[in-house]
This record gives structure tokens, sequence and C-alpha cells, in this order.
């Protein structure tokens, strides 16, 4: 089947991408990300397996044809399999081209088999360190033995994966070499993402943190040779591959690269709000219309409603030591 976009913005940007938060918990406390005591949210308040279904299959529905699931952690929310296999129908009828998700990896290894049989072919883990005493340091609660094997079991499933790390100063800074060539002797695609300023996590800050891409870039030219690639994805990633290994790298800099002009996502957090843009507060509350109305109509008119207001970009700044355009909002509610 063709699925013809039909979510257009007043930028003429078709909106073909649904990243979708389905809880805000976690079992990890990234120090970057959450506090070590987080309130959650009421499980009231979060969309159920069934509204989650809903929703994406009312914007698969107009055009929608990559679906990412994120969190907080989307594994550890009870009975994610039943909402992956339900969703997985739209990747048989070919509306759906990509169901894929980002985690941490605590629980992949309970559930690779099962996201390769129902046709997931690509999952982002996210990976700091490879130094098993500042894995439990940065996400507090983790451990890295238990990523690991459910990174082999997500490769041994026949998943590709890409490891996503965020680059931190004074930090990981002196496992650049070691991250890179641990991916490429794996063949899993690598992207460094930098600091963003969002929710407030305690007494970290972030300008102790940030560590700008275009330093670590540098830094990696001097081993081995780059080669840019015009590689787009409509998101905030440059890429580029290393001559040597021929593995991908890619760099998401939402400080230092303006990326918003070819924006092709929107992202609906745990409680059906839809966030036109990662960056700014506009967001529109999905989950009522919902609840309020059994047709799909009025919902598929608030959807397109939210869309035709998608703002143009973002304003993070991290310019003259200040953070202007923070945001207050966890990452892990809207889904990063
Ligand atoms: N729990 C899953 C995971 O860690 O992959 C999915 C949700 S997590 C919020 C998604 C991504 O956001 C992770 O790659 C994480 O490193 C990144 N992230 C979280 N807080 C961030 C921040 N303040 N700046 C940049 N990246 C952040
Ligand atoms: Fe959890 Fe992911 Fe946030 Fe880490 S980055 S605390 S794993 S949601």
């Amino acid at each position: 089947m063709n699925n013809i976009p039909k979510l257009i913005d007043p930028f003429n940007r078709a909106i073909t991408y649904l990243r979708v938060s389905v809880t805000d918990r976690c079992d990890f406390r990234c120090v970057y990300c959450m506090s070590e005591n987080m309130n959650f949210l009421p499980k009231a308040d979060l969309l159920t397996l069934e509204e989650l279904d809903k929703m994406c299959t009312a914007f698969i529905s107009q055009g929608v044809e990559k679906l990412r699931i994120t969190g907080g952690e989307p594994l550890v929310r009870r009975n994610i399999m039943e909402f992956f296999n339900s969703i997985s129908r739209h990747l048989k009828t070919g509306a759906l081209k990509e169901l894929t998700l980002t985690t941490n990896g605590s629980q992949l290894h309970r559930f690779a088999e099962q996201l390769a049989e129902i046709g997931i072919k690509r999952i982002n883990v996210s990976l700091d360190t490879l130094n098993e005493e500042k894995f439990s340091q940065i996400t507090r609660w983790g451990r890295l033995v238990q990523v690991l094997k459910g990174i082999d079991a997500a490769l041994a499933a026949g998943i590709k994966i890409k490891i996503n790390t965020v680059a931190l100063k004074d930090f990981n800074e002196d496992e650049l070499e070691k991250i890179v060539k641990w991916c490429a002797n794996r063949k899993m695609d690598l992207t460094f993402i930098e600091v963003m300023p969002m929710g407030d996590i305690g007494n970290e800050n972030r300008l102790n943190q940030y560590w700008p891409l275009s330093d670590l870039r540098k830094r990696l030219t001097k081993t081995w040779t780059l080669k840019d690639t015009d590689e787009q994805t409509g998101g905030p990633a440059r890429y580029v591959r290393v001559y040597e290994t021929g593995q991908k790298i890619g760099f998401i800099t939402p400080m230092t690269h303006n990326f918003c002009e070819s924006c092709n996502r929107v992202r609906l957090t745990c409680t059906g709000e839809l966030y036109q843009c990662l960056g700014q507060e506009d967001q529109v509350d999905l989950r009522k219309v919902l609840r309020k109305n059994s047709e799909i109509e009025p919902l598929l008119e608030a959807i397109h409603n939210a869309i035709s207001k998608k703002p143009k970009g973002h304003d993070f700044d991290y310019s003259r030591q200040s953070i202007s355009g923070q945001m207050s909002r966890h990452m892990s509610h809207t889904g990063g």
C-alpha cells in the first residue's frame, strides 16, 4: 500500500515520522536525563496500550511511515510486547515502512527475538561508556554486563544496532577510540549526541557536561579518515563514513547546527500530548480528544490542526556561557 503524506506543515515539510514515548519510567537514572528521586506521572495519566495503538494508527493513516518507540525506557512498560505485536500489523500492510525503538538495552536480552520476529530490523541502544564502573556512575542504577548481553542478543537475532553515545566532558573523552573500534568490530553504527538542556536534573551543571562535537570530531580525525556523506534522515544527525572501518558515524549537534529546515517529525508523549518541536513548549492534548470521542474523525482533525501550527525551529543556545532556550520538561517524558 502506498501511504501518501497528508500531514504538511506551514513550512511545506511533510510529517512522516512519529516518535512515541510509551512511559516516563525507567530502570536507569542517567545523570543528564533524570534526578535520582524522580516523581513519575500517575498511571491513569498514561495512555493505555490500546490508546497508544489508536494514536499511532491515526498518524499512520495520515501518512506517517516511520514510528520510533521510546521513553523513559520503553521495554520496562508492562506488556509492551502486546503493543509491538499489534502495531506491527501496519508493517505487514506496507503502510508503515519502519517500526523501531530507542532503548537503554537493559531488557533487550528478554525481548530481542520477539522484536525481530515482528519485523523490527534496527534499534538504537544508548551507551555512553564501556567501563563498568563509569557505566554505574552515569546511569546510577544500570549494569553494563546486562546491556552488553542485550546487544549480543539483538545482533544474534539479526537486528542492526546503532549505538547512541552522549559526549560528556571529562567522562568519556578518553574512550573515544575504544568505542569507535568496539562498534566497528560488531558492525554497529554510532551516533554521538551533544547534551541538551532538557529537564531539571538536580545538581548536575550542564555546562560542566557539555563537550562540543566539533571538538570530538577533530579528535577522531587524528586516528581516522572521515568522509562526509550527504545522507539525510530529516533529523538532527549529520553523518560521516570512516574510511578505515567502513562504519557510519553520526553527530547530533542541536546546539551548533541548525537542522530544523528538514524536520519531518513530531513527538507524542506518554500522556498523549503532541509536541510539534522538541525544543518548543507548544503542544496539543490529543488524549483529551481521544478519550472524549469514540469516533476517529475528531482525533484526525486535532492532529491536522497541530501540524498546521508546527513551529519553524528551536531556540536552544549554549552561547556566552548561559543556557537560553532551556526546556523544563524531561526528555523521558517527551521521548528522546
Ligand atoms: N531510555 C531509552 C534510552 O536511554 O535509549 C530511551 C529514552 S532516552 C530519553 C533517549 C535518548 O535521549 C538517549 O540516547 C539518551 O542518551 C538521550 N538523552 C537523555 N537526556 C539527554 C540530554 N539531556 N541531552 C542529550 N541526550 C539526552
Ligand atoms: Fe532512562 Fe534513557 Fe533517561 Fe537514561 S537516558 S535515564 S536510560 S530514559
